[in-house]
């Protein structure tokens, strides 16, 4: 089925250009152009400009060249109608093919809808509602203002049934197809959250996809702390980080971004100070997160997990990231046992500092293997120097595995040269797990890094 030109033309002058990429694409403003990292080639520095008033994009670096749906072919995969059809949606525009759109869009747009309301019912509960008093009163607690509440648009699921499923009427499909609710075994529709503080989950550019809940802590009788909304044909955690929607122009700013664990831990350096933090939604940092930071991260990634998560990340994959995306990957100087969201409350010059002395992935790995290190005997020594280098072997960089290894024969007492044949060794060597897995803090090779590609 096609679309007139005329609908195409409306289309193309209803749709913001510098908008549209700037989701993808960190947009500064240079003259009458716009400028970014090319979101279709791996770059340092930006070689990609959008001519606003031509509505164009050309990229110096890739020649990756078109208007705002060549734009949307490209990055989403569609086709010129899907695309004409996806920028009409977005722009509010009906176009006259409408009665054949795809299945998938007829389906997804009530879902966005259904989203957004109970994205805006659930907070002005929390606002403004009686039953939500001990969630208002946690929150303060935790050292939450009105004002980051209203910025998160935090939310209150009441003690209830299908409180939602009744004040949206929403059906049993769109309930499920949502994921904020479901048809119990009863054949009655009940909705996901239930007296549960919640954080909405924005894609880029701030269209609600999901919900997290958290319990209150005096009702978490039995019920997990946190629980999220399903995967659903909008929402799929491989491709989502919380924040990101808020982050994105201090991450393009500062060249840096934070990745936490948790909801309040991004919220928590927003409030500190530093308002670039994601999360993944319950799932480890993957390939497809990489990709859409990527576009945004022009330096810096740095995990803010605590030690022994960050310690549990599979360093081939690291250094894979560092080297397809061209970034360096860092880990926050966290003190031992607190997390982002608390230190935040308890201590935010410590939680900055933390960013601010981030170390580089494998010094992280080395001074946890030193750390747990008995360094007083040469047995112990000995130890952690093969440890250590094996850490270091997986570095594919010979440079920077050298000056490594310099530093490991200084904290072992042996001689650089010594070290260098000691590695050559350990290299030849088949990594034998046992050998080095089970002590105490130690991050020698992973076999099962809590991050990892689903690809
Ligand atoms: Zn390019």
């Amino acid at each position: 089925m096609a679309i007139s030109e005329e609908d195409v033309a409306r289309v193309r002058a209803a749709t913001d250009i510098v908008a549209l990429i700037g989701e993808h694409s960190g947009l500064k403003r240079q003259g009458r152009r716009f400028v970014g990292l090319c979101p279709f080639h791996d770059e340092k520095t930006a070689s990609f400009g959008v001519n606003a008033e031509e509505g164009l994009y050309y990229c110096f670096g890739c020649q990756a060249s078109g208007d705002a749906i060549t734009f949307v072919r490209e990055t989403e995969h569609l086709d010129f109608v899907e695309a004409v059809r996806r920028l009409a949606d977005r722009a509010g525009i009906t176009i006259t093919e409408d009665a054949a759109a795809s299945a998938e869009t007829r389906r997804r747009t009530p879902i966005y809808k259904a989203l957004s309301d109970a994205v805006d019912w659930y907070h002005e509960r929390l606002l403004s509602s009686a039953d939500a008093g001990p969630a208002r009163d946690y929150l303060r607690s935790r050292g939450y203002d009105g004002e980051t509440v209203r910025k998160f648009k935090l939310g209150w699921a009441p003690d209830d049934w299908d409180a939602l499923a009744r004040h949206l009427k929403l059906g049993a499909t769109l309930l499920s197809d949502s994921g904020l609710g479901f048809v119990n075994k009863a054949g009655r529709r009940q909705d996901q959250f239930r007296a549960r503080v919640l954080f909405p989950i924005f894609d880029p550019s701030g269209r609600a996809l999901a919900i997290g809940g958290r319990v209150l802590p005096a009702g978490a009788g039995g019920q997990p702390k946190y629980k999220n909304s399903p995967e659903s044909v909008v929402y799929s955690k491989r491709r989502v980080l919380y924040g990101l929607n808020w982050a994105k122009a201090d991450v393009v700013s500062s060249g840096e971004v934070i990745v936490c664990e948790g909801y309040t831990d991004v919220i928590g350096f927003f409030v500190s100070g530093l308002p670039r933090a994601v999360a993944t939604c319950g799932t480890a940092l993957g390939e497809e997160h990489f990709r859409m930071l990527r576009n945004f991260a022009m330096g810096r990634v740095v995990l803010a997990y605590d030690a022994d998560s960050a310690g549990q990340a599979g360093a081939s994959r690291v250094y894979t990231w560092e080297r397809q995306h061209q970034l360096d990957v860092a880990v926050a100087a966290l003190p031992a046992g607190s997390d982002p969201g608390e230190l935040a409350r308890t201590d935010p010059d410590a939680l900055r500092a933390s960013i601010l002395d981030a170390k580089p992935f494998l010094a992280f790995r080395l001074d946890r293997i030193f750390d747990s290190a008995d360094l007083t005997t040469a047995e112990g020594r000995g130890r952690a120097a093969d440890s250590a280098l094996r850490a270091i072997l997986e570095h594919p960089n010979t440079l920077v595995r050298d000056q490594y290894l310099l530093q490991v024969a200084d904290r072992c007492r042996v001689e650089p040269g010594s070290a260098r044949a000691r590695m050559e060794t350990l290299a030849k060597e088949p990594v034998a797990a046992s050998e080095h897995k089970g002590r105490r803090g130690e991050s020698g090779p992973d076999r099962k890094p809590t991050i990892r590609t689903t690809a």
